[in-house]
């Protein structure tokens, strides 16, 4: 008989899960506290729950962790794991210690539908959304999850497409019965989906990112097919009149192609449309996938296109390569491996 997973379900189910039981009300929250607290690998471990409900919610249930089935490790530290879902299907989730901070990139799809033209889990095309259990066990089965400092949901997939499970998800590593993770510790990284942005700003308080790619409608779109159904220029619309507040942060990512979007006038109508909004822009060198004409920049251009964006008054970093003798492109590693299984 294949059992359900506890692992992944918010107080509210588990209070579903222990009223079902009839087990006492207060039981949900002592599981709740096993699996996001004190770390119980087993139902049978959670030694303040009576015999009898133990043995009761083993019949039907187990705490539902899965291990990753593989890591590659890259010189700089960074670490790439797989994690087995389910259908002979994998996902990537990065580890990367960088001084005193340590992250975790989680997924939140098989493979994605947004169909980015330089990415390569865009290939895979859509495998799947993962479960708030998928999600979360990224985080909890990372064998460095203890020195975790902060996580982004900038894996494979596109959260505002799978948002109930990313929302579930959220809500267990920041409420005070789950984990207790501040809100501002956590990162979602969307390509921005109109009608979806607005509830992911209401029902969580965790920092917000952008895919910008190009301030240009017609570029973005040759970029990110997204762009005609669900313009930028709406989703700049919602973020202007939201209230970040002083803790929230939001941010724009622009994956950085030679010659394509690093221009004077790419810097002009950056500033453009970005006025008035309180954000910064990340930027990131393009990560070569087989089979794409698109080019990166050397350090040098990053710099030149940094300064020029800061001389307009626009607050832009370069975000450091990291993981590039292990794949940095997200998707390339399970795409070998789903390969390898066919
Ligand atoms: S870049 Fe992100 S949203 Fe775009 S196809 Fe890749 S995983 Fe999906």
């Amino acid at each position: 008989m294949v059992r359900e997973k506890l692992y992944g379900r918010t107080l509210e189910e588990l209070t579903d899960v222990t009223t079902a039981a009839s087990l006492p009300s207060y039981a949900a929250r002592q599981i709740a506290g096993w699996l996001y607290r004190r770390g119980a690998p087993e139902i049978d471990g959670m030694t303040d729950l009576s015999l009898a409900a133990r043995d009761l919610l083993q019949e039907r249930y187990e705490t539902g962790l899965t291990p990753p089935s593989a890591v590659a490790t890259g010189s700089d530290g960074t670490k790439k794991y797989l994690f087995p879902v389910s259908s002979n299907r994998f996902i990537e989730t990065a580890f990367i210690p960088d001084r005193n901070r340590a992250t975790v990139c989680l997924s939140v799809q098989s493979g994605c539908r947004m169909g980015c033209r330089f990415c390569m889990t865009a290939r895979q095309g859509f495998q799947g959304n993962l479960t708030s259990n998928e999600i979360l066990n990224q985080f909890r089965s990372l064998p460095e999850h203890e020195s975790l400092t902060n996580i982004v949901y900038m894996g494979m997939g596109e959260p505002l497409d799978n948002l109930s499970e990313v929302l579930k998800s959220l809500e267990i590593l920041t409420s005070s019965w789950g984990y207790g993770w501040s809100p501002t510790r956590i990162t979602v990284s969307t390509v921005g989906i109109t009608g979806r942005i607005e509830d992911f700003l209401e029902k969580s308080r965790c920092h917000l990112a952008v895919s910008l790619h190009s301030p240009f409608d017609d570029e973005r779109q040759a970029l990110m097919p997204v762009q005609k159904t669900h313009p930028l220029g709406k989703i700049l619309e919602t973020i202007r009149q939201f209230d970040f507040g002083r803790q929230r942060r939001v941010s724009f990512e622009y994956i950085v192609f030679r010659g394509l979007n690093d221009t004077p006038a790419h810097v002009r109508e950056m500033a453009r449309i970005l006025n008035g909004i309180r954000c910064r822009v990340n930027l990131i060198r393009f990560h070569a996938i087989p089979g794409s004409d698109y080019t990166s920049p050397d350090q040098k251009e990053m710099e030149s296109f940094r300064d020029s964006l800061n001389a307009k008054g626009i607050t832009a970093t370069i975000r450091a390569s990291r993981g590039e003798d292990i794949g940095a492109a997200c998707g390339l590693l399970s795409t070998i491996e789903q390969n390898k299984n066919r």
